[in-house]
């Protein structure tokens, strides 16, 4: 039932465990310039630290400290020992540069089979990975996963819908990694060539490396007829493989034999109670080439506190609601982009893609909201079209407490990005 023994351990062995990998982790850091020069500003002792609550003592890494030591004051190991290097997709700006031994890249491979092992997915499993391969770590880093698992990878990578669609059928493919932006796109290509995806014999899908909802899972699993697993990561902490659902689909579990998850109040970095939201700090357990100590992702999340009942000890974090970053701000109502989207997503007439641009009008902002209606919702009727128009309007209002104008569009006329998709446009400054 467990692909490894770090896997089954109780709470109590975890916690010895990552006092250990903690402990270890600081003395392998202060090897780099970066932490070495660090430490010494706050007087850390790395000696000193005896428990996991000591770790709320420790300085924050952030990316901007990830930016200002390009390419490699943070390496806690000669370049020489390094055996490949990832680099952030660059969706906030500047891009991070992280590097890997081939114990790293080892480890990290084992987590992701543990992922994928998980959910299902077997060594019997033909499994296309369809995220970008290069520098981003949802190509490699879900690949060696599944090689390491024992499946038929087919390096796949972004975009190239047609392909795709051969490749899963001629291969019989069981098991997938697709970003959900492109998976509900992906319909739509189906739907052109006259093929339901329901015929195919996929049964389980890795979705992440983006924000999604709950509604947006259920379209895609009744769309695919397959089970959709969430997959959390980022390039500072490996990349896929830190957080993943168990088949219960309730919350991500955190692999905490190798991170130390905090969860923080992003304004003042003090710990929020247990089941509060706030921003996601990880500590890397176990990387040796370039180790990192409490690094602020800007995502939010909260603990799920309950037990889980697949019987793993490995705490939970919910559903990411987004960035920091992400939130708008309009009419001084804050507005996360996931909040329009469940509200989008659970209305039947609404396609698969849509687009928030924030406008100003003299002083005052304003939110728009572009929406691909389905095909057979998009009749010529204007009474019918206004009612649905109005009717969005008026969901989105009871959300996000903004009315939005809702724009309604046809089907594959917003833009579609291979990787991460954009969201949101901010047109303010040139209304301004
Ligand atoms: P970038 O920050 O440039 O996008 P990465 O490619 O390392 O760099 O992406 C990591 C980020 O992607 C995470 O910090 C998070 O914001 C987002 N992300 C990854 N997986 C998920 C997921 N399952 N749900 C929501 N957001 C996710
Ligand atoms: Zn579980």
């Amino acid at each position: 039932m467990y692909y490894d023994e770090a896997e089954k351990l109780s709470r109590l062995e975890i916690e010895r465990l990552q006092l250990m990998r903690l402990q270890r982790t600081l003395r392998q850091a202060a090897k780099s310039p970066f932490y070495k020069e660090r430490f010494k500003e706050c007087g850390l002792d790395v000696d000193a630290v005896k428990s996991l609550d000591d770790v709320k003592s420790l300085p924050f890494t952030t990316k901007q400290d990830l930016r200002d030591s390009y390419p490699d004051k943070v390496l806690a190991m000669p370049q020489s020992e390094m055996v490949r290097m990832h680099v952030s997709s660059g969706t906030t700006g500047t891009p991070t540069v992280i590097y890997h031994t081939q114990k790293d890249l080892d480890w990290w491979a084992s987590l992701m089979a543990r992922c994928m092992h998980m959910v299902g997915l077997r060594r019997t499993d033909v499994f296309q990975n369809m995220s970008g391969y290069g520098l981003f770590t949802g190509g490699l880093g879900i690949h060696c996963g599944a090689e390491k698992l024992g499946c038929l990878t087919i390096p796949a990578g972004a975009g190239n819908s047609h392909r795709q669609i051969k490749l899963l059928m001629d291969f019989k493919v069981t098991g997938i990694h697709i970003i959900p932006s492109y998976a509900l796109y992906l319909t739509t290509i189906f739907a052109e060539l006259g093929i339901d995806p329901r015929t195919l014999p996929l049964r389980i899908a890795l979705v992440g490396a983006e924000p999604y909802s709950e509604e947006s899972r259920r379209r895609l699993e009744a769309l695919y007829d397959m089970k959709c697993y969430n997959s959390y990561g980022l390039s500072e902490m490996n990349g896929p493989g830190v957080a993943f659902e168990c088949t219960e689909q309730h919350g991500m579990h955190v692999w905490e034999d190798a991170y130390l998850p905090e969860i923080v109040d992003p304004a003042t970095g003090e710990p929020v109670p247990d089941g509060e939201y706030g921003e996601l700090v990880m500590t890397s357990l176990g990387r040796e080439g370039m180790p990192i100590i409490r690094y602020r992702t800007r995502d939010i999340t909260r603990f799920l506190t309950e037990p889980c009942p697949c019987g793993r000890e490995h705490r939970r974090i919910d559903r990411l609601q987004g960035r920091c970053d992400d939130m708008m701000i309009v009419k001084g109502c804050n507005i996360f982009p996931m909040q329009i989207e469940r509200i989008l997503m659970s209305m039947p007439e609404v396609g698969e893609n849509y687009l928030i641009i924030l406008e100003r009008d003299g002083f005052i902002d304003n939110i728009r909201v572009k929406v691909e209606i389905r095909d057979e919702f998009f009749v010529e009727d204007m009474r019918q079209l206004g009612s649905l128009q109005k009717r969005i309007a008026s969901r989105l209002r009871d959300e996000i407490l903004v009315t939005p104008r809702v724009e309604l569009v046809e089907r594959n006329s917003l833009p579609k990005s291979e990787g991460k998709a954009k969201r949101v446009v901010d047109n303010r400054e040139r209304g301004a």
